[in-house]
């Protein structure tokens, strides 16, 4: 309970998949004795933006942050821009993650993949390892929903063409094309367990949770929000039971600053060891107001970049929790990220259709397991509105399309002088404008895999995140993804394979979308920031109450797409601190329907 002068049990902060779980598992216990601060917006079906206008203020630029950002952010921005896509730019690496409810959920590509066994027998302490995560691995796929895209074999609009391109191509190297599991709704009976039965698309119905969901339509939008909510995203299971279902209390687009402990007097005493609570500081963005809470305990959930920064401030700036750990922020990681475009190649490809990631293809991260240059290569869609600028902006695609135009124009004139028939001029006209367009053929080749996770957070003259990412160091998984691409080209015969240009000399840097540690779990302070042992889980050291349950604890690369392991770390701390052993009903009784399937 709590002791009288405190507001709340338990206060989260950030919703990615760290801090929903906790928010869900916590509000089981305490109901509204639970409360969630997000810095970004809430985005209720529909609201995902897509106009050119609306995507360019969709950035997060706020106030008062002094940060390197692109230019176009920063001019563009005469007003603090409160938007999802937070782009960072460091020294050798920049970053893109999330704000809003759901955080990476919102814009990420929904593939839940749990790395192998060999993968924690180095730089993970022996307490965590595959096999004692693997109930929370379970739980967190059947909450999520994770299934691959059905079967395409009796319903040919499900055909997802890329698919079989990447398939092909794993063939061709003797790999193994695997179909990913993704968190994507296709109804009930086949999204979640017990059903093989995908609802038709474009229909609703309410999830197990009782949310609202669209039968994925195959629109190729994940990446920017899906506006049908077809993503099973965060505010779709665990941040709606945590909420509708259990009271727990969300406030949206508020910026947490500084977390300070009490003393018994329940005043601030940067001596405190957190026994007696905490305070946590935030702005109320909308009323530009800075309010504060008491909490017994805070569970630090702000995804890697935000955590860090969060704590380092708090350490170093604020001076509010000296006692953290010499090692916060180290052991970075931006998971091998490495995207690269095939532009132009002789295979259709058709990269505007179907969710984002569809197949993952193993290189020596399953099989054979290779430490330091083990990836998977995943295919990519991005949004038949971006196709449409593409073959717009392309002068190669334009000078094409206007010569077959003109000879089209040719032929129609020598037809119409011959016949005198206007017959089928405007549609054969239009098809050969659009005919073979470039985006077609072109492929978006998303790798990740084990990089050297010897990175270091740290704060910049301005006290605000920064990256110091020695690159060379992780050179051969680079390299390995790099020569895989010149091979895919090779494949699809194209003439260019492009890694994403700011690879390019002299700028050579890296973008992860999946960045980790900073804050790793380990067995004593001399060799990370949170406890790994089983009584004390995500618990950091020196600090009674203060939890962290984000990707900046896990502490190395993953190769996988990390959201499966961050989603079983943060449910096996969640359990930690409540006792409640998790399961995928998340404290509901299941809707009556599902009940049955699974009974007959
Ligand atoms: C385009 C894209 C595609 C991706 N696709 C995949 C995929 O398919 N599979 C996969 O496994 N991973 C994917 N990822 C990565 C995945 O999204 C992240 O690894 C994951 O979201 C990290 O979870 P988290 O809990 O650490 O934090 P986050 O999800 O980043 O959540 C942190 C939250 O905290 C909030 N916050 C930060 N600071 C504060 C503060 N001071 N006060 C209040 N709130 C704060 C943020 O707004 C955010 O909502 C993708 C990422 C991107 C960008
Ligand atoms: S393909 Fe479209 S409808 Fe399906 S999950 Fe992605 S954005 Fe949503």
């Amino acid at each position: 309970m709590t002791n009288g002068t405190l507001d709340y049990e338990a206060v989260v902060i950030g919703s990615g998949f760290g801090g929903s779980v906790n928010f869900c598992r916590l509000a089981q216990k305490w109901g509204d004795k639970v409360l969630l601060l997000e810095r970004g917006k809430r985005y209720p079906m529909g609201s995902f933006p897509r106009t050119p206008q609306q995507i360019a203020n969709n950035f997060w630029n706020v106030e008062g942050e002094d940060i390197d950002r692109p230019q176009h952010i920063r001019k563009n921005s005469n007003q603090s821009l409160r938007g999802m896509f937070d782009v960072r730019l460091f020294k050798k690496m920049d970053a893109l993650f999330c704000a809003g409810l759901g955080g990476g959920s919102l814009i990420y590509a929904n593939v839940f993949l749990e790395p192998p066994e060999e993968l924690f027998q180095q730089g993970w302490p022996a307490t965590v390892n595959k096999a004692m995560l693997q109930p929370y691995y379970h739980v967190a796929r059947a909450v999520l929903g994770a299934r691959p895209v059905p079967s395409w074999e009796q319903e040919p609009r499900r055909k997802i063409i890329r698919t079989e391109l990447f398939q092909a191509f794993a063939k061709h190297e003797g790999r193994t094309s695997t179909l990913a599991d993704i968190n994507v709704f296709f109804g009930n009976q086949y999204s979640y367990e017990g059903g093989n039965t995908p609802l038709d698309i474009g229909v609703q119905e309410k999830n197990r949770y009782g949310a609202q969901q669209t039968s994925c339509t195959y629109c190729g939008e994940c990446d920017v929000g899906c506006n049908t909510h077809s993503k099973n995203t965060l505010d779709l299971n665990y941040l709606h039971a945590g909420e509708k279902h259990h009271g727990g209390k969300i406030r949206t687009e508020c910026l947490v600053d500084k977390i300070v402990p009490l003393n018994v007097a329940g005043e601030d005493d940067a001596s405190a060891n957190g026994s007696h609570g905490y305070r946590i500081e935030f702005k109320d963005l909308n009323l530009g107001q800075v309010q504060s809470c008491k909490t017994q305990r805070v569970i630090i959930s702000a995804g890697t970049f935000g955590t860090n920064e969060l704590l380092l401030r708090c350490r170093d700036v604020f001076k509010t929790l000296p006692k953290l750990s010499a090692q916060l922020g180290r052991w970075f990681s931006g998971n091998g990220d490495f995207l690269s475009f095939v532009p132009d190649g002789q295979k259709p490809a058709d990269p505007n259709y179907g969710p984002v990631i569809t197949q993952y293809t193993d290189y020596n991260l399953f099989k054979d397991f290779k430490r330091n240059q083990g990836f998977v290569f995943e295919d990519a869609s991005y949004p038949s509105f971006l196709a449409w600028y593409i073959e717009g902006v392309f002068p190669a695609g334009l000078l094409r399309k206007t010569l077959r135009l003109l000879k089209a124009g040719w032929q129609w004139l020598k037809n119409f002088c011959k016949t005198g028939s206007w017959a089928g001029s405007l549609g054969f006209l239009f098809h050969e404008l659009l005919k073979g367009d470039l985006s077609y053929k072109s492929s978006v080749l998303l790798c990740m895999g084990l990089d050297h996770g010897d990175g270091t957070l740290t704060l910049n003259k301005q006290n605000r995140i920064d990256l110091d990412w020695p690159q060379d160091t992780s050179m051969p998984v680079y390299q390995a993804i790099l020569d895989a691409g010149n091979r895919y080209k090779e494949f699809v015969k194209a003439k260019l394979f492009i890694p994403l240009p700011t690879w390019n000399m002299p700028v050579r840097h890296n973008v992860t979308v999946h960045a980790l540690g900073g804050c790793i779990l380990a067995d004593n302070p001399e060799q990370g920031v949170v406890s790994a042992d089983p009584q004390h889980r995500g618990e950091a050291f020196g600090y009674h109450g203060l939890y962290i349950a984000d990707g900046s604890i896990l502490p190395s690369a993953v190769g996988a797409n990390p959201i499966a392991t961050i989603t079983a770390t943060a449910e096996w701390i969640a359990e930690g601190i409540t006792g409640i052993k998790p399961d995928a009903s998340l404290g509901i009784p299941a809707p009556q329907p599902i009940v049955q399937e699974l009974q007959s």
